[in-house]
Order: structure tokens, then C-alpha cells, then sequence
């Protein structure tokens, strides 16, 4: 049972071919996709692939990199939603100072105020940490969460640490596979198996076999799990086994969804 902790199944690339794409995905033993919101209108289109799919599980939260188009009053749409759909996190929220700086202290105000709704909902968070993990730290200890995800890690192992010891997963996913990036390929290999979840963060960061013109899909997600099962010296089995799991103690709702859905039937 391979979940998908990570992947964008609302975006552009995707339009209209979400059943065929988690129909193929199922087909490589992917059960499950994490889907996270970046902005106010993939609220409701991640709630909608919800309804459609049950497999699928969404989080809801404002990206980085897309609070330039934020209104004044989206932190309160956020709330409510928080409070009316229930999602399983709040994410993708976090900071990425690789795609601009300029906004900084905005988008430190923006993370801020969504780790206290995060603390007053009591859900975990899927963070994008993108050359900015320092200060994602800084703030997660002043604003401590019930842990989440730290989602396409590519850290230092003292800052891996330090998530772990916050009560974080790191994600892990496409950008490993390749053969320069021998620092995440250490991490993944030598990081306690039970704080690594697996993600393709379809569409983007394709693996390396797809090449420049391939599309990244949730799909790809057993071809990661099984370069990671071979980096690691460990078998497929317990690789999804124990990703799956751990995916489930960063999310536990996933779990108490798929229980209530059981109980249906
Ligand atoms: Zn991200
Ligand atoms: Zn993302």
C-alpha cells in the first residue's frame, strides 16, 4: 500500500484527466494521494477530488509562493474552512526564500498566523521549506504543532535532526533519484527509516528516468519507493510498509477517515 504524501493532483497539467491518472496510479499500487492546496481557489478544487475519490486526502493552506495573490481576507476563508471540510493538515504552507526574498517578512506573517491556526485546530502541517529551513525551525519552536511533514527535504542532518525532534517526517521523493544529488541521496539512505515519507510531488520534480519531456505523475511513486528500497539496502515490502505507516503517524486522520469508510460499508 504506497501513499503518495505529496502531490499536486488539482494542477493545471492535470486538468480533466485526474481519474485516469489515480486509475494509473492505483495500477502501480499507489492507494493513497495526499493532495495539498497552495491557494484560495485549489481550496475547493482539492475538496472536490476528495469527493470524486475517496483515496484521495487533502490539506488546505496558502504556499509560499503563491501569497502575492492573497486577499485581505483570506486568512478568515482559511478558518472557516479549517472548521467546515476538516482537512487531514494544514498545508502547503512554509517559506521558500530560492524563489524570491522580497517578500520575506511576508511571507513569514502569512506561515506564522497559519502554524496558529494549525495550533488551534490541532493539525499537523505540510511544510515547503525551500532555502529557508532555519527560519521554518525558528518559527515551528516558537509555535510549536502537532508535527506534519517537512516535504522535499534537501537539508542539512542537523536540520534533519532537528525536524525529527519536533515530532516531523521528511519527505522524500524525485529529486533523489538522480545521480549528482549524492547529499540527499546520503540523507535518505542513513536517516532513521521511520521519520521518511515518500512523495512525488507530481507535476513537479520529475525522477530522473523521465527526463526533460516526461510528465511526473502519482504513478511514478513505486519506481521512487523502489530506487529508495535499493539506496537503502532494504526490500520493496518493507519499504512501503513502513512509508505507509509513518505517513499515517505524521497524518493520523488519514487513518481515522479510512476507518469511518470502512464502518460505512
Ligand atoms: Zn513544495
Ligand atoms: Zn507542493
Amino acid at each position: 500500500m504506497l501513499i503518495d504524501s505529496h502531490c499536486h493532483l488539482d494542477a493545471m497539467e492535470f486538468n480533466q484527466e485526474q481519474e485516469a491518472i489515480i486509475k494509473a496510479a492505483l495500477d502501480h499500487g499507489i492507494e493513497k494521494i495526499i493532495v495539498p492546496a497552495v491557494n484560495r481557489k485549489s481550496f475547493d478544487d482539492v475538496i472536490e477530488i476528495r469527493k470524486k475519490f475517496s483515496n484521495c486526502f487533502y490539506a488546505l493552506g496558502f504556499h509560499p509562493m503563491h501569497i502575492g495573490d492573497m486577499k485581505d481576507n483570506d486568512l478568515d476563508t482559511l478558518q472557516s474552512y479549517l472548521n467546515t471540510y476538516e482537512p487531514i493538515a494544514v498545508g502547503e504552507i512554509g517559506l521558500d526564500f530560492f524563489f524570491t526574498k522580497d517578500n520575506k517578512s511576508l511571507q513569514e506573517e502569512i506561515f506564522i498566523a497559519q502554524l496558529k491556526l494549525a495550533q488551534a485546530f490541532d493539525l499537523p502541517v505540510i511544510m515547503h521549506v525551500r532555502q529557508a529551513i532555519d527560519d521554518v525551525l525558528k518559527y515551528l519552536r516558537r509555535y510549536p504543532v502537532r508535527g506534519g511533514i517537512a516535504h522535499a527535504f534537501n537539508g542539512s542532518r542537523q536540520q534533519a535532526e532537528a525536524f525529527i525532534q519536533l515530532g516531523f517526517k521528511l519527505g522524500f521523493g524525485g529529486a533523489m533519484t538522480y545521480p549528482r544529488a549524492t547529499h540527499i541521496q546520503a540523507l535518505a539512505k542513513s536517516l532513521p527509516i521511520e521519520s521518511i515519507v515518500l512523495e512525488t510531488d507530481a507535476p513537479d520534480i520529475p525522477p530522473s528516468w523521465l527526463g526533460n519531456q516526461g510528465r511526473n505523475t502519482p504513478g511514478e511513486l513505486l519506481q521512487i519507493a523502489t530506487f529508495f528500497a535499493e539506496l537503502r539496502g532494504m526490500n520493496l515490502t518493507s519499504v512501503i510498509e513502513q512509508s505507509h505507516q509513518n505517513t499515517l503517524d505524521a497524518l493520523p486522520k488519514i487513518a481515522q477517515l479510512c476507518t469511518l469508510t470502512e464502518n460505512l460499508h
